[in-house]
């Protein structure tokens, strides 16, 4: 059985030629970075040129980039040395973020007693900049605003540009998770004002085990690893070299290609939103998932008028790899925290959510297949109820 893959948004296939520079690095460049000999030096040179990569990517200076293990420590670095190093005493989130990033809150809520305001989002999943800059004026405290790019459950895009410059015009702090924007779209750091940011490799095509930050030089934030003087002191450890030129590749494939991977999804994202609603009455779309604008292209959520807890399972019996929400909280019995907002409570008890996410490689054949095998599976259900009604 030839295996359909629609889970890119929890990781993407690594490429063969991702795979090749790794190698060849790992043969060929195991020198340690810090020595300072010529074994070192190569490898550190193999670094340097990836940061400046990066840096180009992004329109920042090379020194801005940190080279991490992944998003989440990215995510986790960002936003405990900002409470632990630059007296952050505040700061205003919303309950659509990634489990690292709210659980990182949380950690500095518990600990070092942090003051947390939540932007509560409205049906459709956007947050609203009014509510935010109520919340920015109405306390002095030293404030990080924490609210991320694009949604990884819904694929809702949250406009970072203008949320930069509420923070600036209030003297808050800036940090937007964009892991999954990152190398999928075109990302300018010198105009959207953030402070910090956060990348992961395997979401484009590059290794897991690696990712980085995007710190503000001017921001002063310090690491939370201490050890060595690698990555500027910001990050202590032997730096992952393969890993890092796995993620450069990656990075340089996919910009290269990037107009036609995103006209290619965009297309596959509409087919999909065709096919799937043709052949499933009553399916409908969470979120800002089913437009063009505001929306990733990486991303459909798609909710089916029937409960079916083991539509997972199903569909991966039958060769389809998709999943209910994020990969990370797929294993909890209990709905997302993304879902309980864009969800009413009938949805909820009667309906099921799927979350459909692609990457170059996805054929229309894909759709095709996953179209029909959604089909069997709902004729074994009656919909008893079609009047719910949709947030
Ligand atoms: N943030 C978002 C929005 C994500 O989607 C993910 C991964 O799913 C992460 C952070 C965590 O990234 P990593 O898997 O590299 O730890």
């Amino acid at each position: 059985m030839d295996k359909i893959y629609l889970d890119n948004a929890a990781t993407t296939p690594i490429s063969e030629e991702v795979i090749d520079a790794m190698v060849a690095t790992m043969k060929m460049n195991f020198g340690n970075p810090s020595s300072t000999h010529s074994f070192g030096q190569e490898a550190k040179i193999l670094i340097e040129n990836v940061r400046r990569q990066v840096a180009d990517y992004l329109h920042v200076s090379p020194a801005e980039i940190i080279f991490t293990s992944c998003g989440t420590e990215s995510n986790n670095m960002i936003i405990k040395s900002s409470v632990e190093h630059l007296g952050v005493e505040r700061i205003i989130s919303s309950p659509l973020e990634h489990k690292c990033v709210s659980e990182s809150i949380l950690d500095m809520k518990s600990r070092k007693g942090v003051e947390v305001s939540y932007i509560r989002p409205n049906e459709k999943g956007d947050i609203d900049l009014d509510t935010l800059e109520t919340l920015l004026k109405a306390s002095d405290k030293k404030t990080l605003v924490s609210l991320m790019h694009a949604n990884n459950e819904i694929g809702n895009i949250t406009d970072i540009k203008k949320i930069s410059a509420l923070c600036k015009a209030n003297n808050a702090l800036f940090h937007s998770d964009t892991v999954q924007t990152m190398v999928h779209m075109n990302l300018d750091f010198s105009d959207i004002l953030v402070d910090f940011a956060s990348c992961s490799g395997h979401k484009f095509h590059g290794p897991k085990g690696v990712g980085f930050a995007f710190i503000r030089k001017s921001s002063g934030l310090k690491g939370i690893i201490t050890g060595g003087p690698q990555e500027r002191s910001l990050r202590a450890g032997t730096e992952n070299v393969a890993g890092i030129v796995g993620l450069g590749k990656a990075l340089e494939i996919s910009l290269k290609n990037m107009e036609a991977y995103t006209n290619h999804m965009q297309a596959i994202k509409e087919y999909a939103i065709e096919q799937l609603s043709a052949s499933i009455p009553g399916i409908k779309f969470n979120g800002r998932s089913a437009e063009k604008e505001n929306s990733l292209y990486t991303v459909l959520s798609a909710l089916l008028p029937y409960k079916n807890p083991l539509i997972g399972l199903q569909l991966d019996m039958k060769g389809i790899a998709i999943s209910q929400g994020s990969a990370c909280s797929s294993g909890a019995s209990k709905p997302s925290m993304v879902m309980m907002m864009v969800l009413s409570e009938d949805e909820m008890d009667e309906c099921t959510p799927l979350r459909i996410s692609f990457s170059h490689m996805t054929t229309k054949a894909d759709i095709d297949a996953l179209a029909s095998a959604l089909k069997e599976i709902s004729s074994d259900f009656t919909i008893e109820k079609t009047n719910v009604e949709h947030r």
